[in-house]
């Protein structure tokens, strides 16, 4: 196996096939021989599981995973490196390589086809310039995955775990929440990335469980209500949702009061519970079953 944490081998390797890093395609690939390992241990590479990776690059997490899950379907959407990848990570029969879009794979679909009877997990390095997006492409899916475990931004992997109704929460907090629970794994230096990025970095993980689903009367509305009072988070929710949805002051301040909120709460002091009893009683507002 091509020991592709040797900074010597991947020069070479990159120069033998021409290959320049992409900035807008987010390229920067591990090279430190401790994180892989890791990321593939704790992120359910292991017997018995299928795992989706999302941009495998030139190998280096795809290699860990192929040697410790049953499969392993690694989708990348930059074509340049789909002949790397012949030759970094080709030998393994258990792997799968596929080259788009991760967004324009119906998840589901996807995990059905690739990994029959077995459990699943996902498992990247993210692209960071659109970390959000993937995240809520996987969750949105309702896709039947015990765990994603992704690199991401620090700076994002905080926001992620922050707690719900607290100020370091956002609307990514509470949809992660919604669809699991996030755990910060472990952080990761800049020096471990070849080129370094600009910003640090964290491997965090969302146990994903449905605890919430059940209890939303209308997900459409308290996705769209969460991402309206967040965007306007200085404000006093009576006032961000009067200015983005449109509903009179009076009928806000009347359900606050039923839900023994005070008027001048903000959408980030609200717990899950109350975010969806919120939600709950504007669509019934809507419906006009307010009286
Ligand atoms: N997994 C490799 C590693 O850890 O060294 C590479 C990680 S690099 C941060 C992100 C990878 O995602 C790159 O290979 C990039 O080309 C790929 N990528 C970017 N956007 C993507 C997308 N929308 N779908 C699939 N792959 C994407």
């Amino acid at each position: 196996m091509m020991n592709l944490t040797d900074m010597k081998t991947v020069k070479s390797l990159l120069a033998k096939h021409g290959f320049h890093f992409s900035k807008k395609l987010g390229q920067n690939f591990l090279i430190d021989p401790s994180v892989c390992p890791r990321i593939a241990e704790l992120g359910n590479a292991a017997p018995g599981y299928g795992v989706l990776e999302i941009g495998p690059g030139i190998g280096t997490l795809t290699q860990q995973l192929a040697l410790h899950a049953e499969r392993v379907t690694s989708v990348e959407l930059d074509q340049r490196l789909l002949p790397i990848l012949q030759e970094t990570v080709g030998e393994f029969d258990n792997l799968h390589v596929l080259h788009g879009d991760i967004l324009d794979f119906d998840i589901p679909k996807l995990l059905a086809q690739e990994f029959p009877g077995l459990r699943v997990a996902v498992c990247a390095n993210l692209p960071y310039y659109i970390t959000t997006p993937i995240l809520m492409h996987l969750l949105e899916s309702g896709a039947p995955v015990d765990t994603i475990t992704v690199m991401v931004q620090k700076e994002v992997a905080e926001k992620l775990q922050a707690k719900v109704g607290t100020r370091d929460s956002g609307a990514i907090t509470v949809a992660v929440n919604y669809y699991g629970t996030a755990e910060l794994l472990f952080p990761v230096q800049r020096d471990s990335f070849l080129p370094p990025p600009n910003v640090d970095s964290a491997v965090l993980q969302i146990r994903v469980e449905q605890r919430y689903a059940h209890l939303t009367d209308n997900p459409t509305h308290f996705f769209a209500m969460v991402k309206q009072g967040f965007s306007q988070r200085r404000k006093t929710l009576v006032n961000a949702l009067s200015a983005t949805m449109h509903y009179e002051k009076s009928r806000l301040i009347g359900v606050l009061r039923e839900l023994e909120l005070p008027e001048t709460v903000r959408m980030e002091n609200l717990t899950m519970e109350q975010l969806i009893a919120l939600s709950n009683r504007l669509c019934q507002v809507d419906a006009g079953e307010s009286n």
